[in-house]
């Protein structure tokens, strides 16, 4: 039954492919391809190619019931937006597929193993940088409760698997609040390019690149907090540590397959360097762990001392409207001053798992109107507003997966893992000595020693990045 379903909605799909977006006689022009499909039009599974940097698809374990198919439509809006074939396959880099796939014909891209090899070169350095969402997936693979915090059991783990250093993400998520907050300031106060859209998640970026080019300069330009990571790591750490920075293996370990394709755009070098080498996903951690014999609940050890110092605000990165709650409360002191209010610490109305929520947020004489999403489906909607001028918000934060990072491709999800880690992340900010990126000592030093001032010159080079239009793909 399931399968004739499947099979009924990829119909579907079919009609609206020849509708709307390749115009009258696109039935009559399928043929039979080299996919091994009977035919390009009517694929069961998601062409994954070869090229593709964060899936990875083995067809002898595929069972062709289209879930991918439907998830990749339904959810993310991509599949049914082009002709796919054994050519040509758009994709984000999302890891809706994988997480659809009961087979798991469909996975991130593993490179743990190229980790190990690293990990084993005595000429390189290998530097670790973890995630808001990895302390609070990787206990599912070590029958640890759902949403347990494990970040010392992380971090001396990572450290008995061989990594030179290990860094804390959440520092980058700092600074990208920084970053993010004064940009939204001089955009709000300025009137110019408004709503500010998050950038953070590569998938959402990429999604704007390929359907919405027009709209790319709503986008925030601050880099995501692991490409600053890389960039900060290969430059400012390094010179701190007097580390030739060639030498240096930076290693992200993220809930995230898209962060796989992120670490290769074009436009994050810095100096021809890469900022961070390899991505790697909670999984793929959890794989090298288990290979290394290094059982996560026998270890423990805190982060280095430069790169780790985190907030509250940096914390909740990993949730479903915590960047939203977290530039708010930079905004708010960069407004008034002061520190906001309780009320607006919490944002209760942007939290949980609505796949779109929107809040008014009063700061002084200032009204803001914000609204927080995930899913392509939803943030569809919300660019669509402003295509046609309807939209009411002034800031939008976008993730891909449900719950935000929490929810990503790289560990094993369900709404009832995602609710516990996000209730892990939020009580973490909750008793974090600080809630506000602007009061982390170690951001302060890095403006004052490294970058000046915010959204300045030096702070640019490392911090922003630029985009552009991908609809040449479709
Ligand atoms: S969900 Fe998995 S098994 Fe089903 S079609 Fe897709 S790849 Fe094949
Ligand atoms: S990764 Fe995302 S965009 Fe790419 S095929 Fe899978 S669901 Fe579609
Ligand atoms: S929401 Fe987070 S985990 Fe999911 S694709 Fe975006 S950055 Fe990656």
């Amino acid at each position: 039954m399931k399968k004739v379903n499947r099979r009924k909605f990829i119909e579907d799909l079919l009609v609206y492919n020849a509708s709307f977006v390749l115009g009258a006689g696109f039935l009559g022009a399928c043929a039979k391809d080299s996919f091994g499909s009977p035919n390009s039009c009517e694929l069961d599974y998601l062409p994954i190619q070869n090229d593709n940097p964060a899936i990875a698809f083995l067809r002898k374990k595929c069972e062709e019931c289209g879930d991918c198919v439907e998830a990749c439509a339904q959810k993310q809006k991509v599949y049914g937006t082009y002709k796919a074939s054994s050519s040509k396959h758009v994709c984000i880099h999302c890891g809706t597929c994988i997480m659809a796939c009961e087979e798991h014909a469909l996975t991130e891209k593993y490179q743990w193993k190229d980790v190990l090899d690293a990990i084993n070169d005595p000429s390189k350095i290998v530097i670790a940088s973890i995630s808001p969402s990895v302390r609070v997936g990787i206990g599912d693979y070590f029958d640890v409760a759902a949403g347990s915090f494990l970040v010392e059991n992380l971090v001396g783990s990572c450290r008995a698997a061989g990594f030179d250093y290990v860094l804390d993400t959440n520092f980058s998520a700092d600074l990208t609040i920084m970053e993010e907050a004064a940009e939204l300031q001089k955009r709000f106060l300025g009137n110019t390019d408004m709503p500010q859209f998050t950038s953070c998640c590569p998938a959402w970026v990429k999604y704007v690149e390929i359907y919405y080019p027009s709209l790319l300069n709503y986008l925030s330009t601050a880099r995501s907090p692991i490409a600053m990571q890389g960039s900060l790591v290969k430059s400012y750490f390094a010179q701190n540590k007097n580390i030739a920075p060639q030498n240096i293996i930076h290693v992200a370990i993220t809930p995230c397959s898209a962060k796989k394709y992120e670490i290769t755009r074009e436009e994050l070098p810095i100096d021809g360097l890469q900022g961070t080498d390899i991505a790697i996903t909670t999984k793929e951690l959890a794989y090298l762990l288990k290979n290394q014999g290094i059982n996560l609940t026998e270890q423990t050890g805190s982060f280095d001392s430069l790169m780790s110092a985190a907030s509250g605000a940096g914390i909740i990165f990993g949730n479903t409207g915590g960047v939203m709650r977290a530039a708010l409360r930079t905004a708010y002191y960069n407004l008034t001053g002061a520190n906001p209010p309780g009320n607006l610490l919490e944002l209760q109305q942007v939290q949980g798992l609505s796949g779109l929520k929107e809040a008014s947020v009063t700061i002084g004489t200032t009204t803001l109107n914000v609204a927080v999403c995930y899913e392509m489906r939803n943030a569809k909607t919300l660019l669509e507003q402003v295509m046609n001028g309807s939209c009411k918000y002034d800031f939008i934060e976008v993730m891909a997966c449900k719950g935000g990072c929490v929810g990503g491709a790289g560990q094993h999800t369900t709404s009832s893992k995602i609710e516990k880690r996000i209730s892990a992340l939020n009580s973490a900010d909750v008793q974090a000595s600080t809630r506000y990126c602007h009061e982390n000592p170690e951001i302060k030093a890095l403006y004052r020693d490294f970058l000046g001032e915010v959204g300045g010159t030096t702070a640019r080079k490392y911090l922003h990045t630029t985009y552009s239009s991908k609809s040449y793909l479709l």
